[in-house]
Parts: structure tokens; sequence; C-alpha cells
């Protein structure tokens, strides 16, 4: 991205990645996509001076934005080579959509809320990103039409593996996805391995309920 957009809060985005760098992300791509993404389009007004920090942020509908560093394990974790075609569950704000576009082919996104939906779509516009397609619904179901994807990331958590998504994961792709309670869970990393899956049990993480037939099924806290 370029002109004035970019360069608004640029200080602060250098002092971020300075803080990702220090947490241990070095992956070149994954910190040019930090750079090229400018994080406080995506939060509200009121907490845009706490854009920069590495935290998760309210963005209205119950909902947060994820703290910069969980996006940079998920994105250091695929280890993307740009050819990629990628979808994402839970669009949120649109800020992960971005850095995706910034490491992958074409990204497909999918959210059931509306008004987030729409105040992503307009964001991502204005970053001037191109290959990225959005879908009103829910991403437990994935998205069949183009399917089959080389990576699935899933950014809310889940009772379980939607099976859903493992069907739709290529041969080699593999597929992110917060596991366990309400209130706390575990990043999974499933590839595939043509019938087989192999799955791997990562870090602890923190992640609003996946609401949908393969999910939770009501969004009661
Ligand atoms: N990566 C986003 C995370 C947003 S929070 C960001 O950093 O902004 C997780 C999002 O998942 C919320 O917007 C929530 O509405 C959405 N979500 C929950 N269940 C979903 C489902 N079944 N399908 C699609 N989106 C879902």
């Amino acid at each position: 991205m370029a002109g004035p957009v970019a360069r608004q809060f640029g200080g602060a985005r250098r002092r971020l990645i300075e803080e990702l760098q220090a947490k241990g992300v070095h992956d070149v791509a994954v910190i040019r996509a930090f750079d090229l993404t400018p994080r406080h389009l995506f939060v509200p007004t009121g907490v845009q001076h706490r854009a920069y920090e590495d935290a998760s942020l309210p963005i209205g509908n119950g909902q947060t934005i994820s703290q910069p560093s969980v996006h940079a394990t998920y994105l250091a974790t695929l280890a993307l080579a740009g050819t990629e075609r990628v979808l994402e569950i839970g669009t949120g704000s649109g800020y992960q959509t971005v850095l995706l576009a910034h490491l992958a082919a074409q990204v497909f996104s999918v959210e059931r809320i509306a008004p987030l939906l729409e105040r992503s779509r307009a964001v991502i516009a204005q970053c001037g990103v191109t290959n990225v397609s959005l879908l009103l619904g829910d991403g437990t179901h994935g998205w069949k039409a183009y399917a089959p994807y080389d990576a699935i990331l899933v950014s809310a958590a889940s009772p379980d593996v939607p099976k859903p998504l493992l069907e739709q994961l290529a041969d080699g792709g593999k597929l992110l996805v917060p596991v366990g309670g309400r209130d706390e869970q575990r990043l999974v990393l499933v590839t595939r391995h043509g019938d087989r899956y192999d799955r791997q049990d990562l870090n602890a993480v923190r992640f609003v309920p996946l609401v949908g037939d393969h999910g939770w099924t009501d969004d009661a806290r």
C-alpha cells in the first residue's frame, strides 16, 4: 500500500514490528505484511490510539481484533509462499484478511455478522488489495465453491475441528483452528496427506466462540 494512509502511524507500526521481532517473529514475508497493513484502520476510532499495541481490542458486536503476535504465530506456522489459495473463517475487522492478502495468491474469508463484514469490506478496499473475496454466512461449512484450500485459518474457537473444513483442505494443506472450551483453547494444526489428517496441538490460546452448525450452536457466554 502507498500514499498518506500508509504513512499515518508509521512510527507506531515500526515499533510494533520491533516488538514482534523481539518476541521471535523473524519471517521476512510476515514482517513485510505487518509493515504494509495499517492496523489503525481496522479498529474503532475510540481505541485507535492503541492500534499498534500487541493487544486484542474490541471491534463491536461483542467481537475482538486478535493480538498481532497471535496473527504472527498463525502466519509463521503456515509459512505461505505467495501462491496459495487461503480460506479464513471469522473475517472480523478484516485485519488478518489483509495480512493474508499480502502473503497468499487468493484469500476467501467468511464472517457471520453482517455489520462487521460490511465494515471490513470497506477497509479492505481502502487498503488497495484486490485478491480478497468475502462471504456472509456460517463459516463452519467452509466455502465449498472455491475449495480445495492450501491453508484454512479459523479465527474463532470451536469445541472440535469442523468436519467440512477438513474436507475442503487440499492435499498437503494446513488447517489452523483453536479447539477447546469457551474460555480457553489450544491451537490445533491439521495437515492433510491424502486421506490422512495429522493433528498437532500447539500453544494455549483464547478466542471468541465459533458460532455455527459445526461449532458452538448458540453464542450464549
Ligand atoms: N481475525 C479477526 C478475528 C475476529 S474475532 C480479527 O483479527 O479481526 C472472530 C470472528 O469470527 C468474529 O468476527 C465472529 O463474528 C466470527 N465468527 C464466529 N463464528 C463464525 C462462523 N461460524 N462463521 C463465520 N464467522 C464467525
